[in-house]
């Protein structure tokens, strides 16, 4: 069977390189097409500059450019709020976006320009990986740099279902910078884990959000599905490795 041609948005990001890097060691199964703003962060976080485009999610030539002939569209694009100055001494550090790439550009104008162009380009499923956090307007992410990025994410998603491609979106839970594939994922819906100061599981490694990305790619059941994503603790179950099974337990919709 011929290879899925995959362009993935945001590859040189630090959960979009995990998914190139997987979906390169797959390379009967997919071909890669990585969106970059910078050649030179493609050459350090990607190696082979096999696939890479230079491009901006905010330009649509760019995009269609990229996405002509992919079968799939992972976005793991994101606006970046940036710290306002040093910290000042006892007071909590200021945020803001640099102008241009406020979460309105990126996270909803830049993800439409995507899923439009995915849209006219016939892709057969994008992969949309969002924040958890987004059922609450009031969600302190929203307020830095006022920024309201949890509710511009929410807004792309209902974009996606609305453009009829077959989807699937997975908001991650806090990202942790930790070897993946040590522990059970698990998935829900509507900030079920959100609790603040409960127990509830509430964070994930990137390489383990990269993975379920990646096996959404190739498994029915997580089609026209949205869902949380979050891990046990390592030593409280065994890791997941039925990812049928896994995307089996959520559901479609918002
Ligand atoms: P990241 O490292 O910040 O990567 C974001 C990527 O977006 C970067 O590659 C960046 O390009 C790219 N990008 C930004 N503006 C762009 C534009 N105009 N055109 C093209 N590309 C653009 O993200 P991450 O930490 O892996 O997070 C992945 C996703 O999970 C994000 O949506 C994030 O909001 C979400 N999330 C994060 C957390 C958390 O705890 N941090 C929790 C839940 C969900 P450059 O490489 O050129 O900068």
């Amino acid at each position: 069977m011929a290879a899925k041609k995959v362009l993935v948005a945001g590859a040189t990001g630090q959960t979009g390189s995990i998914v190139v890097h997987k979906l390169r060691d797959r390379n009967n199964e997919f071909e890669v097409v990585s969106l970059v703003r910078s050649e030179a962060k493609a050459k350090e976080k990607l190696g082979s500059m096999d696939g890479v485009v230079v491009g901006d999610i905010t330009d649509r030539a760019s995009v269609d450019q990229a996405i002509a002939g992919c079968q799939a569209l992972v976005i793991l694009s994101s606006s970046a709020p940036v710290m306002k100055g040093p910290p000042q001494p006892g007071q909590r550090p200021e945020f803001e976006f640099p102008a241009g790439a406020y979460p309105e550009d990126i996270d909803y104008n830049g993800q439409k320009n995507l899923i439009d162009a995915a849209v006219a380009a016939k892709v057969e499923q994008v992969v949309q990986v969002g924040s958890m956090g987004g059922t609450d307007e009031n969600h302190y992410l929203n307020s830095l740099g006022n920024g309201k990025i949890l509710i511009w994410k929410r807004k792309a998603e209902q974009y996606l279902i609305d453009s009829g491609i077959p989807y699937t979106i997975v908001r991650a839970g806090g990202l942790i910078d930790e070897p993946g594939g040590r522990r059970e994922i698990i998935v829900g819906k509507d900030d079920s884990f959100f609790i603040p100061d409960s127990n509830m599981p509430h964070k994930l490694p990137r390489a383990d959000v990269a993975e379920v990305v990646v096996q959404a790619l190739t498994e029915p059941h997580a089609k026209n599905k949205a869902f949380d994503v979050v891990t046990r603790e390592e030593e409280e179950s065994a890791p997941t490795s039925d990812f049928a099974a896994l995307f089996a337990q959520t559901t479609p919709g918002l």
